[in-house]
């Protein structure tokens, strides 16, 4: 019997607000020293009052209306209560039956295959404190506890890991284009949860009974977490056994789940709501203005790509999979109008030098000292004939160590092209003289030997020859060798 898996997603984003979800202090407390991003609130102090932060409130609708969800007039926050040491008031704030946002989706690209993912709601919590172990003692930083923490809950939609994987990766694209938080997996301020089930491939009911898998901080994480586990599950099933519903940690130094707990229902939580905090009331025109904030997104920036500068779908993608990389693109080709460059030439250079360079120096794209408006620069003189497209490979790395003009490095080193004929042919004949074997199986017929020739006549320019016009030479002085 074959299975397929049942994957939903709940993914947690911390908002780049400067302030914590409900009190003053700073959200930016990377690297800060423990317990100095604290107050009466976020540290659970009894008679502390807390207070929304609208940013956060209203990072969390543009989310949800690039989503495509329904954003309703009202919402409310509830406080779900559990104990556990990182929560400083023994209850998080969060948002049960009437959040910010609901009845969503979001589009993936499987291998051209367009999906749509639903997603159930978007809504808005704080974050927990943090916990350490060493020494056999447990500290506790309270830095994190309160920092705005926006939840996607996905619909179990996903039906492979692969899907699970570009979801995930879409939706962190689309936080970022829309600037409201890093996605950075690295510092936490992304993480997931996945609820796993299998059924018998075919049918289309749910099963009653899902595991999920807490812990999964990082893009990794979830993949090996959903793997392993979708493994396990099968090896239930087929050996007659049934699945016990229930929550698991992923184990990431072993790469294992382990069982938490018997996984938990709403009403265990005793969710009610917060007495401290008045319910949202959403007017259409909050929301309208929310909107008009909506930047460009993905698709739209990839599709508008495609349509007004002819590039290919792949070539779109890439250069959009990051803002940052979209914008420096942009800009390039601003730049190249007044030049007449081709936006198509920028897009082969930054997707071809550009990300090759990078990638080898492990860098992103605002690390790159190269000015946008110098690509077509570099172009431009390809185009003019000062300098051979190998020529221009070598100006782009110069370019890309030191940020210096493209025109400059390639007056300062002596680069342009040779196309002084008198120039050339001086080295043409030097070339056949020193090679007269080519030469005679040249002209003993194997005429695809001028292309060596041509070849060596390039080497001794180093390169700086201009090649149409060497080559140009090169079979003239054969052709009078001949006849
Ligand atoms: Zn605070």
């Amino acid at each position: 019997m074959e299975f397929e898996p049942v994957i939903g997603l709940e993914v947690h984003a911390q908002l780049l607000t400067q302030s914590k979800m409900f009190c003053a202090c700073s959200a930016d407390y990377a690297g800060a020293p423990p317990n100095t991003h604290v107050c009466p609130v976020c540290l659970g102090m009894p008679g502390s009052l807390p207070v929304i932060n609208q940013l956060a409130v209203e990072y969390t609708i543009l989310t949800a209306l690039a989503f495509h969800c329904e954003i309703p007039e009202y919402a409310k926050f509830d406080r779900k209560n559990y104990h556990y040491p990182d929560l400083m008031k023994g209850y998080q704030i969060s948002q049960y039956d009437l959040p910010l946002s609901r009845n969503g989706y979001v589009l993936i690209d499987d291998a051209g295959v367009m999906k749509r993912i639903g997603v159930r709601r978007v809504h808005l919590e704080e974050d927990t404190a943090k916990l350490f172990h060493a020494n056999g003692a447990s500290l506790i930083d309270v830095n994190r506890a309160g920092v705005p923490l926006m939840e996607i809950v996905s619909e179990p939609d996903m039906h492979s890991v692969e899907e699970a994987r570009l979801y995930s990766l879409k939706l962190r694209q689309i936080l970022r284009y829309l600037g409201v938080s890093s996605g950075d997996m690295e510092k936490g301020a992304m993480r997931f949860e996945a609820n796993i089930s299998l059924r018998p491939k075919g049918t289309t009911e749910l099963s009653p009974t899902r595991v999920e898998i807490k812990n999964l901080n990082s893009l990794r994480a979830m993949v090996r977490g959903a793997e392993y586990e979708i493994a396990r599950q099968t090896k239930i099933l087929l050996a007659g056994g049934t699945v016990e519903q229930e929550t698991m940690g992923w184990d990431e130094e072993r790469g294992v789940t382990v069982t938490q707990r018997s996984k938990e229902e709403a009403h265990d939580y005793r969710y009610f709501p917060e007495p401290d905090l008045p319910p949202l009331a959403v007017s259409r025109a909050w929301v309208d203005e929310i909107r008009a904030r909506m930047a460009e997104l993905p698709d739209d920036r990839r599709q508008r790509l495609m349509r007004e500068h002819g590039l290919s779908a792949y070539d779109a993608g890439v250069i959009t999979a990051e803002k940052e990389i979209a914008d420096y693109f942009d800009r390039a080709v601003a730049a190249g109008k007044a030049r007449s460059v081709d936006a198509k030439a920028i897009a082969n250079w930054v997707t071809g030098e550009l990300f090759r360079l990078m990638k080898e120096a492990g860098a992103e794209i605002g690390a790159v000292r190269i000015a946008p408006a110098q690509i077509p620069d570099l172009i431009a003189l390809v185009n003019a004939g000062t300098i051979s497209n190998t020529i221009a490979k070598a100006v782009f790395a110069e370019m890309y160590a030191a940020g210096h003009d493209p025109a400059s490095i390639v007056q300062e080193k002596g680069l342009a092209q040779i196309s002084d004929r008198g120039a050339l042919v001086g080295i043409v004949n030097q070339v056949i003289a020193d090679n007269p074997k080519p030469v005679a199986e040249y002209l003993a017929g194997k005429e695809g030997i001028a292309k060596f020739l041509v070849g060596q006549v390039m080497k001794a320019t180093k390169g700086q020859g201009n090649p149409a016009l060497v080559n140009e030479l090169m079979l003239e002085k054969l052709k009078t060798m001949k006849s």
